[in-house]
This record gives structure tokens, C-alpha cells and sequence, in this order.
């Protein structure tokens, strides 16, 4: 799960990053509403936080700006301003969700997680791929009914690849969204991230689920989905 957070204090910026990375997302910092919008419309984000008093550009232009675009990512806007009026405001230009500072990290996860399990169709609470699960709320992965204990990073390239099943990602597709924007671009490092995927999922199985496309990139598929 890939979050863009727009907030330009960097103490907030920093506890929330930090919080949410603990929490397997990979989060890429804004620190101004002008990068933001950029970044919300260059890359693919599953959900965005944004701040409403921003450098350059303000949080509700960058809102209704990405609306203005038809995307229906989920937005959180995470701001002191309490007033009705720009909750209101701003549930009106398309926000998701509001929360105002001073907040709990607990509560501003909940609301996240709530946010993405809404946020799209196939954003169930599971994914199966023959029988390979992987339940997205206890972040648990088995395989045939045996666990499978996975780095934060494993997990979440597994997940991109559950959650694209039969499709083929890219390497810049899955470093797009599993690393963040700190990643500073060892060109193989989704193989080797495969390979450890590989030794831990597919390994002790005679029917492999993680296939490579040459020249493209990689997918996982098996018989039967759902
Ligand atoms: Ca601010």
C-alpha cells in the first residue's frame, strides 16, 4: 500500500511516516500542496493525507484539483482547522475523511485502514491465489494452511502481486509501489526481493505461483482466483 503524505511541518510529517512505514506502507512526503499535486498525479497512490495550510499551494486547492482530475484515491485531510465550516468545506470538494490535529496515531490508522478497505472492490480484508492467502488485517500470509513469515517488504510486494493477480507488473510498477520515494534505485532489487519470495512461497511447492515475464516483470497466477 503506497500513502502520499502532504503535511509540511516536518515533526508531524515525520511521526506519521514513521508510524505508517511500522505499519508496512510505503509513504512518500510532500512538503507543500504544489509537490503534492504533482506527486498525486504522477504516481499511483492508494490513499492520500492531506494538510490543509500549506506552502504555495493550500490543502483544499490540492483536493479539488485531483478531484478535478476524476481520481477517486481516498483522501484524509489531516488539519487543525476544526471549524464546521471547513469540514464541511472540504467534504464538499471530495475529501474522505477528516481528522484534526492534535490526533492520536491510533485513531489516524484506524481511519486509514477504514478508508482502504472502502476504497476499492478488490481491497477485501483477503486475497487468495490458489492456495496462497493473504489476509491484509492480521497480515498474515499462508500457504496450503502453513504460515509464512515474510519482511515488511516481502509482504508488501506479495500484496501488490496478490492484489494484481494474472497481471503482469513491471519492475518500475512494483518499485513504484512498494518502495518509496527514498529508494534510491538498485536496478535489481525487486529480483532479489522476488527470489526471497520465491524461496518462501514457492519453494517447498511443486506448482510455483510467482512466474517472470521476460523483458517485463513479474506475476503471480494460478488456476483459480477470487
Ligand atoms: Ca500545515
Amino acid at each position: 500500500m503506497r500513502v502520499l503524505l502532504v503535511e509540511d511541518e516536518p515533526k508531524v510529517s515525520r511521526f506519521v511516516a514513521r508510524g505508517l512505514a511500522a505499519e508496512r506502507f510505503a509513504v512518500d512526503v510532500a512538503n507543500d500542496g504544489k509537490s503534492g499535486l504533482e506527486m498525486a498525479n504522477t504516481y499511483d497512490y492508494d490513499l492520500v493525507i492531506l494538510d490543509l495550510m500549506l506552502p504555495v499551494m493550500d490543502g483544499t486547492e490540492v483536493l479539488r484539483r485531483i478531484r478535478g482530475k476524476d481520481s477517486d484515491v481516498p483522501i484524509l485531510i489531516l488539519t487543525a482547522r476544526d471549524a464546521v465550516s471547513d469540514k464541511v468545506g472540504n467534504f464538499e470538494a471530495g475529501a474522505d475523511d477528516y481528522l484534526t490535529k492534535p490526533f492520536a496515531f491510533a485513531e489516524l490508522l484506524v481511519r486509514v485502514k477504514a478508508l482502504l478497505r472502502r476504497g476499492s472492490v478488490n481491497r477485501s480484508s483477503s486475497v487468495r491465489v490458489e492456495d496462497l492467502e493473504l489476509d491484509r488485517l492480521s497480515q498474515q500470509v499462508r500457504r496450503a494452511g502453513k504460515r509464512i513469515d515474510l519482511t515488511l517488504k516481502e509482504y508488501s510486494l506479495l500484496e501488490y502481486l496478490m492484489s494484481n493477480a494474472g497481471r503482469v507488473l513491471s519492475r518500475t510498477m512494483i518499485i513504484e509501489h512498494v518502495w518509496d520515494q527514498s529508494f534510491d534505485g538498485i536496478t535489481n532489487i525487486v529480483d532479489v526481493y522476488v527470489r526471497h519470495l520465491r524461496d518462501k512461497v514457492d519453494d517447498a511447492h511443486e506448482h510455483k505461483l510467482i512466474k517472470t515475464v521476460r523483458g517485463v516483470g513479474y506475476a503471480i497466477s494460478g488456476a483459480e482466483q477470487s
